[in-house]
């Protein structure tokens, strides 16, 4: 219901859209959107769960477009591990090699997703490490190098497992990757800071971060003035009594700063023209003062009235402009204003 209410709340006044939904003088359409974001967060969350990562959500595939042999992804490194025994003392005791898992399945009861990492890497995993942790913790109990699930790169672990199994002749065999001491050989590679650095990854970094640089530069450029103008349908023109012919508009203006705003809304290239707000007598002339609320569109219906003596002899453009004069943010858009067909 959470999740319902913060999206409602987001494109309304919170306190005041909180104060309605508790005493029911909210608009029906909250109650309902509220309804459907619950609904499909428990069906997501509460049901589905781990499915909609796996079925629903196009980050894994997106994923693994992007690896290549040198990406990090959490890896169960096989040629430490296996063969896996739970009786590992017993096991050595009677000259059997054995790995470092004992198959204590610690991994598989903390994965969120139900898979067993064992098994190689999975479309299915969404790296959260938890099974690192939770191996990393039962080595640690055994006095063991941590490690044995963590971060490889394909090119290590194929290495490290190209030595294991005797270039892929051969089961694997932990003595060849560490020396009767329990050390590993030189040759055994791991994770090294260096492979951060490659020219992959530089690129990805400078792509996102040019990207990120555009948003930021584009939300801190955005106009917080606008305006939208719309021509009355029908009738597209009124002639007054005085042979005067007026047009009507309905203008919108967007004040997207969290404070009011005095605005001079006026005419341009459309000499001899006046306008009038819909209803407001006073406001009358070339340039009118328009106040707006915070964060809100102000939608007014205006009328523009061109004299007799001063009538294009055809329809022609016009410029509505509307300034904050206070920081010269403006905006303007070209309406047009409709004569009658036989003055063409
Ligand atoms: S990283 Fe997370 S999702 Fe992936 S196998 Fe480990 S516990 Fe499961
Ligand atoms: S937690 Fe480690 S030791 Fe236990 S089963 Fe998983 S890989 Fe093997």
């Amino acid at each position: 219901m959470l999740t319902g209410g913060a999206w409602v709340f987001y494109f309304a006044d919170a306190p005041v859209l909180l104060h309605d939904l508790i005493f029911f003088h909210a608009p029906s359409v909250a109650y309902f959107t509220i309804a459907i974001l619950t609904a499909t967060t428990y069906v997501f969350g509460g049901l589905m769960r781990e499915q909609v990562c796996t079925y629903m959500c196009p980050w894994p595939r997106i994923q693994a477009a992007m690896l290549d042999e040198n990406s990090l992804v959490v890896t169960y490194n096989d040629w430490r591990g296996e063969p896996r025994s739970r009786h590992a003392k017993k096991a050595a005791a009677t000259g059997q090699s054995v790995g470092d898992c004992v198959d204590c399945n610690a991994c598989v009861a903390v994965c969120p997703m139900g898979i067993d990492i064992r098994d190689g890497l999975q479309l299915e995993c969404i790296t959260c490490a938890l099974c690192i942790d939770a191996c990393d913790g039962v080595m640690d109990k055994l006095g063991r190098d941590k490690g044995l699930i963590g971060y490889s790169t394909l090119f290590d672990y194929s290495t490290n497992m190209a030595i294991a199994t005797n270039e892929n002749t051969a089961p694997i065999d932990p003595a060849r990757v560490r020396d009767p001491d329990g050390r590993y050989y030189d040759k055994i590679r791991h994770f090294n800071w260096r492979i951060i650095f490659r020219p992959r990854i530089i690129l990805y970094t400078v792509l996102w971060s040019l990207i990120g640089v555009g948003l930021v530069t584009a939300l801190m450029m955005r106009d917080r003035l606008q305006m939208d103008v719309l021509h009355d349908r029908n009738p597209q023109y009124v002639m007054e009594s005085d042979g005067s012919i007026r047009n009507g508009y309905t203008v919108k203006i967007l004040n997207m700063v969290p404070e009011p705003r005095m605005v001079m809304l006026s005419l341009r290239d459309m000499p001899g023209a006046t306008m009038s707000i819909a209803g407001e007598t006073w406001s009358q002339g070339r340039f009118i003062g328009v106040e707006l609320e915070p964060d809100t569109v102000k939608t007014m219906k205006i009328y523009v009235t061109m004299p007799k003596d001063a009538l294009p002899s055809e329809t022609r453009d016009f410029t509505f402009h509307v300034e904050y004069r206070t920081s010269g943010e403006a905006d303007a858009y070209t309406a047009s204003f409709i004569v009658p067909e036989k003055r063409k």
